[in-house]
Formats: structure tokens, sequence, C-alpha cells
């Protein structure tokens, strides 16, 4: 039914939650009182107007004025969906935000995380029966419409942080733009937290609804000069900060997880320090970045630390992140930014078909929205760490949406699983380029997911079922022709993880120690290898992964998605099968069936000593991270790596002649750029053929005798 704001306040302030019919509890109480003055409480009956009359509306508000937290309990109060057996869903572009966000919310409704709120990442169901509102990325929303194009477990979807535009979201827009015609019970929110809500707007053919910001003013400063070094710089603009600031916490936004440790690591060092001299209060750095734990996600939001003593200097928090606390996590009593002007960003170059993530500047409207985090509860500062000069002229002024700038390979094959048949036709917001869209049929034609008419194959749909890239899935589908299945389920599950390798900086010597006894002259896939058998050896001992410098938590990880991987398969039914330890081909067979996946990520070593990828022939070199200690002719890799240098990262040696056993169609040499590469493969070909022969004639020899 039709609810108004006033109903769903007064259950709100009662005394028993409505949704579990317990009493609620003090803490349900107090977070409540702090909910009620966000700017989207104020307007609950506005949005519930809006809602009511249209099916889809669009919803843009400052960052922090509580879309991601309110607007689906709105919903869940209006809505009732679980009478209908129903749910509300919400996606988030990134899992940190979905996991963090479905806790919050599950502490103000006073339910347990995983009742009746939930959260779903790819390999992280953390949902029951009982859930009604779901936090999901966008990755997810997009699979399981895969199986339920009509999503009909939902009553209304909200697609959060749309300004984003990842490809995901965007794929959602278009998908459901249709879905609303066929479910006119379904609704759906796009929310967005940029101004740039016309778009959205025009798009949808729908209302706006504009939650006004309550945001203070921010000083932004400059450096005189550009800065070297950022990662230095923003630990001296940390203690700066530190020192002649008043109070109130400081927010950094760097790249990674290894550099956000690393400066985690040295602010900690240079405040003990500073202790010394008694004059500075206590500084707690925080990190915050993807792979985290949940528990040490939450740690942010944890007060400053007190001072030392009752009279003495205050203690500060230091939050240092990734783009994730740019606009989907909100951490109060931020008053200073440190920004150093960089992101990952996914870049993909159709023509070397080469997708990677790369440091690069990011956008003027990201600086700002940035810079905006300082004025959430009283006026702030922000310190850009480059020049005036560079923000006004070498900054672009707002980020190209993803789908502009990434491998489609994967989004193809699920479009076609979607049952879009005319990928021209599909109503993109941003159309990717037609060479970007080519490639990816292109490349899946060449694993055979897709026919010559372009028609899903059996192999395309069981790769559809796994939630990995192309290669991985084919090279996990055909590892039962290579006798090696439980291995390639393994090595595929332990790539689907941050390195397991930890190396810090001050013991980087005993830790490559650690690493090199479970190196395999094969290459890094069969290290990989090697590392989980020793893992579960030692009965996945936390101190055994101590000593030899291993990840246990990521170890963890990659042994739960194996289990997930395995069950695809053997939901679909897939043969799965793998000789015996001390079969002598062992692990031949799984250099062969990664090369039946990765066959199109092939380096070659040429007589100068140079590798290049063959067919597109760029130099590359292979990562310093490697286990080889030596420089195999064919190498099979898993990624390529922009930095300053091309890097190939994770490479396994192999055998030319596989190439031709495995893809005669992508090494058709006929089709084959000039160059060392295909001048070797010639060779191997006529050695081969002449083999061949000499097999043939042999065997009729044989059989004369036999005669
Ligand atoms: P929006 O989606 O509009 O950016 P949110 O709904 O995420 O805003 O957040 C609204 C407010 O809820 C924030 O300003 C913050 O005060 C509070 N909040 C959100 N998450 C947490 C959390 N995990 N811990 C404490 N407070 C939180
Ligand atoms: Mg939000």
């Amino acid at each position: 039914g039709n609810t108004t704001s006033a109903q769903a306040l007064a259950l709100e302030n009662g005394e028993y939650n409505p949704f579990t019919g317990k009493p609620y509890s003090a803490k349900y109480k107090s977070i409540l009182k702090k909910r009620r003055d966000l700017p989207m409480t104020q307007q609950r009956d506005e949005f519930l107007q809006l809602v009511h009359d249209n099916q889809t509306m669009v919803l843009v508000g400052e960052t922090g004025s509580g879309k991601t937290t309110q607007v689906p309990q709105f919903l869940l109060y209006d809505e009732l969906p679980h009478l209908k057996n129903k749910m509300v869903a919400c996606t988030q572009p990134r899992r940190v935000a979905a996991m963090s966000v479905a806790q919050r919310v599950a502490d103000e409704l006073d339910v347990q995380l995983g009742e009746e709120v939930g959260y779903s990442i790819r390999f992280d169901d953390c949902t029951s029966p009982n859930t009604m509102l779901k936090y999901m990325t966008d990755g997810m929303l997009l699979r399981e419409a895969m199986d339920d194009p009509l999503l009909n477990r939902y009553s209304a979807i909200i697609l959060d942080e749309a300004h984003e535009r990842t490809v995901a979201t965007d794929i959602l827009m278009g998908l459901l733009k249709g879905v609303v015609h066929q479910r006119t019970d379904l609704k759906i929110i796009v929310m967005s937290a940029t101004l740039d809500a016309g778009k959205f707007q025009q798009y949808f053919d729908a209302p706006l609804l504009t939650v006004p910001g309550r945001t203070f003013p921010v000083e932004v400063f400059y450096t005189p000069e550009p800065k070297a070094d950022y990662l230095d710089a923003a630990v001296e603009a940390v203690m700066d900060i530190h020192q002649n600031q008043p109070t109130g916490d400081v927010l950094v936004f760097l790249t990674g997880e290894e550099e956000i440790e690393d400066m985690c690591a040295k602010v900690m060092a240079r405040a003990e320090d500073q202790q010394w001299s008694g004059k500075m209060g206590p500084l707690l750095a925080l990190p915050l970045y993807s792979s985290l734990p949940p528990q040490a996600q939450q740690r942010i939001f944890d007060k400053a630390p007190p001072p030392r003593s009752p009279d003495g200097p205050p203690g500060r928090k230091v939050v240092i992140s990734t783009n994730i606390a740019e606009t989907s996590l909100t951490i109060d009593g931020i008053v200073y930014v440190v920004d150093p002007g960089f992101a990952k960003q996914k870049v993909f170059n159709p023509r070397v078909r080469v997708e990677s993530l790369l440091v690069s500047p990011i956008s003027k409207a990201a600086a700002k929205q940035r810079a905006g985090r300082a004025g959430r509860t009283q006026p702030g500062k922000c310190f850009r760490l480059y020049t005036e000069k560079s923000f006004e002229k070498e900054l672009q002024e707002q980020t190209h949406p993803e789908i502009l700038r990434s491998n489609l390979g994967s989004v193809v094959l699920q479009l076609k699983k979607l049952g879009v048949e005319n990928l021209v036709e599909f109503d993109f917001m941003d159309p990717p380029a037609p060479e970007t869209m080519m490639r990816a049929l292109e490349l899946l034609h060449y694993l055979g997911a897709l026919d010559d008419e372009g028609e899903f194959t059996d192999m395309g749909r069981a790769m559809s079922h796994f939630p990995v890239e192309p290669q991985m899935a084919k090279m996990i589908i055909d590892s039962h022709k290579f006798n090696c299945s439980e291995e390639i389920l393994t090595i595929a599950a332990m790539l689907s993880v941050p390195p397991v390798f930890l190396s810090p900086r001050e013991r980087r010597v005993a830790a490559n120690r650690a690493k090199a006894e479970f190196a395999h002259a094969q290459g890094d896939y069969c290290t990989l290898l090697n590392v989980y058998h020793a893992f579960k050896g030692q009965n996945e001992d936390a101190d055994w992964c101590w000593e030899m410098y291993l990840s246990q938590r990521h170890l963890k990880t990659a042994d739960r998605i194996r289990g997930q991987l395995l069950r695809t398969a053997q939901q679909q039914q897939l043969p799965l099968k793998s000789a015996a330890y001390d079969d002598p081909m062992y692990y031949t067979n799984i250099s062969r069936a990664i090369t039946a996946g990765y066959y199109m990520q092939v380096g070659h070593l040429d007589r100068k000593n140079q590798y290049s990828t063959v067919k597109d022939q760029q130099v590359v070199r292979i990562h310093p991270s490697s286990s080889l200690d030596y420089t195999p002719q064919w190498v099979v890799y898993n990624e390529f790596v922009l930095t300053g240098q091309n890097f190939i990262r994770t490479v396994n040696a192999i055998q030319p002649e596989w190439l031709f056993e495995l893809a005669p169609h992508y090494y058709d040499l006929e089709y084959f750029p000039e160059g060392s590469a295909k001048r070797e493969l010639v060779q191997v070909k006529s050695r081969m053929a002449v083999l061949e022969k000499e097999r043939e004639r042999a065997a009729k020899k044989a059989k004369k005798k036999a005669k």
C-alpha cells in the first residue's frame, strides 16, 4: 500500500521491531536519533510520493546525505517486500561498500547481518531465506539477471553510485529500461552523487529528486611545485597537519593496498618517533581497501584516540584509503583531506587487446568530490599534492565511463546469455567503440564461445556460468582433457585472490628465500599450485603461513573460491579428471591446460633476449615477482601489467608445438604479423610436419611387417 513517512516514523519510534517482533535495543535508539537528522530523512514524504507515482526515478544527493543507508529502508517500510516473498536490492560498484553498508544498515534496523539485511558479492554470499534487503555489487545483480532475466526476486532495485558508470551498472541500466515494461510492479531508483543527473533523467525519462546537501566550505591548498614522490609527500602532509592544525581527522587518498599499508607503517613510525618530544597527540593510521577483512574495514568508523593525558594534545585518526572513501563510504569527523591526485583506473587498448589497471591522474570532478569529504561536519581543508596549474590544465573534467575503457569479453558473454541478440542495438548510455566490441566478439569466437554466426555455443553457455574472465573459464572447462581438473581449479582460485606472497620491505630477503621454496621450474602457475598444496598439507596453519611469508587470509579465500568453482563445474555436470601426482605428465598436463585457455597471451624470447607478445608484438619483461630463475623461450602469461614498463605477470614455460595443437585457428600463420615469433613458429611448424611424416612412415612400415 501507499504509506506515508508519518506511519513509518511511528513504527521506527515504537518499542518493537516490526520485522523481527523483538524489542528494540539501546544501540538502535541511539542510531535512530542520528538518522533523524540526515537530509534524506527530511525528504522521506517527497520520496515516497515519487515512488508511488512513478516506476522509475532518479535521486541525486550530496555524499553522506543518507541515500545508501536510508532509501532502501524507506522502501522496506513502504512495500513490506518480505510479505510478497520479494526483496529490495541495492547495488554498489565496490565490494567493500556493499559489505560495510550492509553491516551499518543491519545495525540501523536492529537485525543480524546476513538475516533480514545481507550482502552478496562475488564468491561471498551473506544472505538467508529471511533476507529482505540485499546490498550487492552491480556485477552480482547482472549475474543474477542471467538466470532470472525479469529479476522476479525483487520488488525494487536501487542502482546506487550510478555516477561511477561501471560497466555492470551501465549494462544493468540498459536491461532495466526494458524490464520495467514487463514488470509493471517493479520499482527502479537510480542514485547518484554528482550533479550530472540530467543524463540519467534523460536516459530513463524519469523524474528527479534532489536532496540538498549540508556541507561546509572547504579551503583548497595546492603545492607550489610538483612533487617527485606523492607517497612521501602525503606522509609529510599528514605529519604537518598533525603538528600544525586544530583537532580533526584526516583522510588520505592513495591508489592501492601496497601503497596504503606502506604509508600506514610510515605514519605510525613517524608518530611513535614524535612521542619522544611529547608535544604531539597520539596518531592512529587506519587502512581502507577492498581486500581488507570486514572487521578491519569497520575500524575506520572508530573514534580518534584520546589524548595521552587529560590535558594533553588531542589524538587524531588518519584514514588512508583507495577511491572507496571518495563517494561510497562516509566517515564522520574528517576535517582534512590529502589528495595526491591519482587513482588506479582501468585502461584498455583494443588494438593490442590489453586491459590494465593503471595509476593515472583523477578528473577534476573526482578532485572536487575528494575535497568535499573534508566539509562534512565542519569547515575543512583539502591539501592537493599537485599544482593549481596542473589541476586547471592537466586534469580532465570527468572520468570516461568504464565501458569505454574496458575489455568487453566477459560483458559480451553475459549479454549473450541475457539473450541480447544484437549488441549494436543494445541501449547503452554511452555505446562502446565498435572496435572494442569487435575485439570482444573475436575473442569469444576464438575461445569457441560463439560460433561463426555469433550464436552461443555449448562452450559459451558453460563459460557464462563461471564468474571469471572467459580465458579462465575455458581453461577450467577444458581441464579434464588434460587430466588436471583439480589442479586447474586450484590455479584458477589462486589467480582470483590478491598475491599470497607477502614481502615486507624490511624483511624482503627472508621473504624471497621463503618464496623460493615453492618455486617450480615450469613457472608461476605451478608455483601457486605448490603453495596451495603446502598450505593444505599444513592444515592451513597460521604460524606456518607466517614463517613462510604467506597471507593466510588470501589463501583461505582462495580455498573458498576453489570450492565455489568446483560447485559451479559440478552443477553443470562438467567432466572432471585428474592424474595421479606421480604421473610423469603431471606438470606438462597443467601447462597445456593453461595454454588451452590463455593461448592468446603468449610471449616469445627473441635473439636479442627480449620478450614480446606474439601477434601484437609488444615488448615486455617478465615481472620481477616471478619465481622463474631462467628465461624460457615461450611463455604463457596471465596478466599484462602496464606501468612505466610493460610487464607480463604470472608466467609458465610452454612448448610452441602446443599452440598449433591447441589453437590451430589462432595460430594460422598465414594471418600472422611478420616478426621473430612468426619466423620461429614457421620453423616449429615444419619440424612438426617432418616428424609427422616420419611417424606415418614408421606406422606404414610396422603394418607391412605385421603382414
Ligand atoms: P550517501 O549514500 O548519501 O552518501 P550514506 O547513507 O552512506 O550517505 O550515509 C549517511 C550517514 O550515515 C553518513 O553521513 C554517516 O554519518 C552515517 N554512516 C554511514 N555508514 C556508517 C557507519 N558504518 N558507521 C557510522 N556511521 C555511518
Ligand atoms: Mg552512498
